[in-house]
């Protein structure tokens, strides 16, 4: 049976450490981090996330704030309001939570938070930083996933890194990271995606997988190398009749089968999903102490 790797243990490890950083932060300079929050609408999903943000900026002594802006607002109202905040010497970091509405272009939002402030690493500057391996906001899901691997003890360094998945927030961030000629990285990665004809022969030379396919329990035991370390990123509701909610969350691999085989395997939940507000805390620090 696999070892598991315990999302949230690791995730109160490092808020531990935000929280005592943030205490001699003040003492030695009197700068308190400071987080703002933009949230677009009324989608529950993301309301829940942000409440999660505010709360864990709370634990570990952050200032933070939410602004909450109508679906219809103008996106000429919204840049200038991530200009106020660019502006705002209190806030370090700035969050504009994803989806944005239809009549919003969503990428030109990204592009005008100042990359100094770019906690959520999503800003072209902090993502060309990245991939030439210079310090910057690593996105925080892709940077959960190196904290995970480093703090349980599997070094991606020297490893077969398999990535399923391409995406813009997980795949292609965690591959470059994963990549980089630094501690915590230095594997040879593979990126497969809808493209990859025979994806289980990649998935099967895999040394570390990372599952982020947006498919449930896509991945199986038999589909992996015996020893693998799977770090399974999936956040999929299916229809479960005997739980009270209807549903129940599960992953993009198969964790029964799979940990099975595996060396190691993060659950869902308790895994990767509690790492994010983590890293966007740490970047948080980041940027109040100057990147
Ligand atoms: P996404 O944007 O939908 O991307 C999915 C990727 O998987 C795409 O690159 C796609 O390939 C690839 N893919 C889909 N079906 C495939 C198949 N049959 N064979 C091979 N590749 C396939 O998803 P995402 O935003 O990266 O998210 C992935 C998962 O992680 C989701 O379950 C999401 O909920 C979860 N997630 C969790 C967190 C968190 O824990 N905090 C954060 C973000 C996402 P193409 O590029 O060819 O279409």
């Amino acid at each position: 049976m696999a070892e598991i790797i315990d999302g949230k243990k690791i995730a109160q490890d490092i808020k531990r450490e935000v929280k005592e950083e943030t205490i001699r932060l003040k003492e030695r300079t009197g700068v308190i981090p400071g987080l703002a929050v933009i949230l677009v609408g009324d989608n529950p999903a993301s309301q829940s996330y942000v409440k999660s943000k505010g709360k864990a900026c709370e634990e570990v002594g952050f200032y933070s704030l939410t602004e909450f802006m109508p679906a219809s607002i103008s996106e000429q109202n919204l840049l200038a309001k991530i200009e106020e905040f660019n502006r705002d010497p209190n806030i370090h970091g700035i969050l504009v939570q994803l989806p944005l509405p239809k009549h919003i272009n969503e990428q030109k939002v990204i592009e005008a938070i100042d990359p100094r402030k770019d906690v959520d690493g999503f800003h072209p500057m902090s993502i060309g930083k990245l991939v030439i391996g210079l310090e910057t906001f690593k996105s925080c899901t892709p940077a959960g996933i190196q904290e995970l691997l480093i703090r349980s003890g599997n070094d991606p360094s020297g490893k077969h890194a398999v990535v399923v998945g391409r995406s813009n927030i997980v795949g292609k961030p965690i591959a470059n990271i994963l990549l980089q000629k630094q501690p915590g990285a230095n594997a040879i990665v593979t990126v497969a995606h809808t493209g990859t004809a025979d994806l289980v022969s990649f998935i099967k030379t895999a040394d570390i997988l990372i599952a982020a396919v947006g498919k449930p329990e896509f991945i199986t035991g038999a589909m992996v190398k015996p020893g693998v370390v799977i770090i399974d990123v999936g956040i999929n509701r299916v229809e479960d009749p005997s739980s009270t909610k209807g549903y129940r969350i599960v992953g993009d691999v198969h964790f029964e089968s799979a940990s099975k085989i595996a060396k190691a395997i993060t659950p869902v939940p308790g895994g990767v999903g509690l790492m994010t507000v983590a890293m966007l805390l740490k970047n948080t620090l980041k940027a109040a102490t100057g990147l």
